[in-house]
């Protein structure tokens, strides 16, 4: 496949931006592959495995000079780092971000693009519950959405630019206005994680249900949850602190119809759960039918797991 940038920098090196390396570089799509990480120890087991072509020890000696600049940091970091590399900027270069929440991300990081450099958020629909620099495989985007959210006045060239890296990885690219985004996954991903969490921790506080029962006992459902709340502490509580109206809107519905739902068992209202179950059973299939999921009945977990994050 052809070189879509010559230089592209990461910054930050766990699962997102390790499997974009690997994706990138099995593709032969940039001709080098820079990126920085925070911590030295992040640093050392990137050059030990060979995660990129390079790797810097500051965030702008990584960005200067690149054609496409990537930030793969928690949510909440993305301004502080946006500051840090905003001087060394290439005029003509691109700096996008993989985010979970965009809103906040827009507002953080835009104020301090210079003049002559594009910036297009994006969102890559595709992770798992493993972080740091060896979760990352090439493959993880494959088939899987990844939102863009440019902003008023972007560049179409640098849009269509970024879309065909994208596409060359693999995965499936749209376009959406940020606060639309957030509201999506919110529904689609923010509040399910929450109700996981919570899941998993009323589970840990019911002593009646010990420890090696849950865990003898689990089926998938509770496995699911398990595996969704082993997630990213830090990458979470951005997402959620970030993500704010959005989720608290969604989690306001959710309880409403939990309490619903709570009556008509109470009621022994078996026609209101059937016609409830029927309902979510066809969302499960139209998700199946447009490929984000399989019918398995592990959900192909046994091979690779695609939360959507
Ligand atoms: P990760 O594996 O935990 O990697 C995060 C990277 O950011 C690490 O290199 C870390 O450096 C660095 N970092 C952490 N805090 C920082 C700070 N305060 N300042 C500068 N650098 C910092 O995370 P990830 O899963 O790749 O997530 C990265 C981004 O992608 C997040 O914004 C997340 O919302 C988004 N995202 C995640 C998923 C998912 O399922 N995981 C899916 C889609 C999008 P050290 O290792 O040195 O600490």
């Amino acid at each position: 496949m052809a070189v879509v940038y010559d230089r592209v920098a990461l910054i930050g090196l766990g699962l997102i931006a390790g499997s974009m390396s690997l994706a990138m570089r099995e593709a032969g799509l940039a001709r080098e592959v820079v990126g920085y990480a925070r911590s030295a120890e992040t640093r050392d087991t990137a050059r030990e495995i060979g995660l990129v072509d390079r790797v810097t020890g500051t965030a702008a000696e990584a960005a200067e000079g690149a054609d496409l600049v990537v930030l793969a940091v928690p949510v909440g970091a993305m301004g502080a780092v946006a500051a840090e590399i905003a001087p060394v900027l290439k005029r003509g270069a691109t700096v996008t971000d993989v985010g979970s929440v965009k809103r906040a991300v827009v507002e953080a990081v835009a104020p301090h693009i210079p003049e002559g450099v594009h910036f297009i958020p994006g969102h890559p629909l595709a992770g798992t519950e493993h972080s740091g620099p060896r979760s990352g495989f090439a493959s993880l985007f494959r088939n899987r959405w990844w939102l863009l959210t440019p902003v008023e006045g972007s560049d179409p060239e640098a849009v269509a630019r970024l879309a065909g890296l994208i596409r060359a990885m693999g995965a499936n690219v749209e376009e959406m206005d940020a606060a639309h985004h957030d509201l999506v996954l919110a529904v689609t991903s923010h509040t399910p994680h929450l109700i996981a969490y919570t899941m998993v921790g009323v589970a840990d506080h019911l002593k009646r249900v010990t420890e090696s029962e849950v865990i003898k006992y689990s089926a998938a459902g509770f496995r699911d949850f398990t595996r969704i709340a082993a997630s990213d502490p830090t990458m979470w509580r951005d997402v959620f602190l970030q993500n704010k109206d959005a989720v608290l809107d969604i989690l306001g519905r959710f309880t409403e119809e939990l309490f619903v739902l709570q009556r008509a068992i109470r009621m022994g209202d078996g026609q209101h759960l059937h016609d409830y179950f029927t309902r979510t059973r066809a969302i499960r299939r139209g998700i199946i039918e447009a490929g984000q999921d399989t019918s398995a009945p592990d959900f192909g977990r046994s091979q690779v797991s695609g939360k959507d994050a």
